[in-house]
């Protein structure tokens, strides 16, 4: 087996584990219920699920997505959460998997690639449970936004230890420039769906984003930094417009329907996580 090969085995594993437990706090975070006990129930019958028949993905698949007490259909939400997690999981790790396999790497390049990585992978974990709880309950609980701003402002201090320090004397050094730049990037997100909720709010009289919104962005940029952050905001606007529209079109909704738009942020924080960089080099090389 190549290196490469078994950091992706060894990160779709830990997907699978932290995707199993995040569908207990996606069930129970937004009702406020305890995420440590009881143990988990099925919804339908109230048997508590044996050990044996909670093995993430393999168990839905050998009780056919069924309770084996009443038989009730397991939401398909179970397995899709652990499978998404597992895919970001696989796709967090795959820069550092590759970077193993070259010959004389430099071991700082390596540590804070592999540093990097596991900072995506939480931000996956935080961004995946908050999409399936705002598209079930509209709620972006604050164990789910504050918890992963504050996990992103921590991955920033552990990253700055290995950013490529320049000769140039500057009065800062690149780890503090580094550092600032992600509490600035999480710091404006926040100031700028507070300020745009605020003006929403005067002149339509009723609540348009919630809060909620304001802190998942502010998340994202801790994790990604500003430029990132930004393109996750712009890619969810475009997102939740066409799904408004498409809506819209079918009189499936009218003015007053509330959209989800803490599920559209995430698939945006999604797409700038892994493909962030590519769209803004390209978009920048249209102004060249
Ligand atoms: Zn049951």
């Amino acid at each position: 087996m190549t290196p490469t090969t078994f950091i992706v085995l060894a990160a779709s594993l830990a997907g699978l584990l932290f995707g199993s437990f995040l569908n207990v706090c996606i069930a129970r975070l937004p009702a406020d219920e305890s995420i440590v006990s009881p143990r988990s129930r099925c919804l339908s019958c109230g048997h508590p699920i044996r050990w044996s028949d909670n093995i993430p993905l393999l168990s839905f698949i050998a009780l056919h997505g069924r309770c084996r007490d009443c038989r009730a259909r397991i939401p398909w939400r179970y397995p899709a959460v652990e499978l998404a997690m597992v895919a970001w999981s696989a796709a967090s790790f795959l820069a550092p998997g590759h970077l193993l396999a070259v010959q004389g790497v430099d071991i700082d390049v390596l540590l804070g690639s592999f540093a990097h990585a596991a900072g995506l992978f939480l931000l996956g974990f935080f961004l995946i449970g908050l999409a399936f709880m705002d598209w079930h309950t509209g709620l972006l609980p604050n164990e789910f936004t504050i918890g992963g701003l504050c996990v992103g402002l921590f991955f920033a201090g552990v990253e700055s230890f290995f950013v490529p320090s320049v000769r140039v004397k500057t009065f800062f050094t690149p780890e503090e420039v580094f550092i600032a730049h992600r509490f600035g990037a999480a710091l404006a997100g926040w100031l700028l769906l507070w300020t745009i909720n605020r003006l929403y709010t005067l002149v339509r009289k009723h609540r348009g984003m919630g809060a909620g919104d304001a802190k998942m962005l502010a998340m994202i940029g801790a994790f990604l930094g500003f430029g990132q952050g930004m393109l996750a905001l712009l890619l969810a606007i475009a997102f939740a417009t066409a799904a408004a529209v498409l809506l819209l079109v079918r009189r499936r909704a009218n003015s007053s329907t509330r959209l989800p738009f803490g599920s559209y942020l995430a698939t945006g924080g999604a797409v700038a996580a892994f493909a962030g960089p590519q769209i803004i080099n390209w978009y920048s090389s249209l102004f060249r």
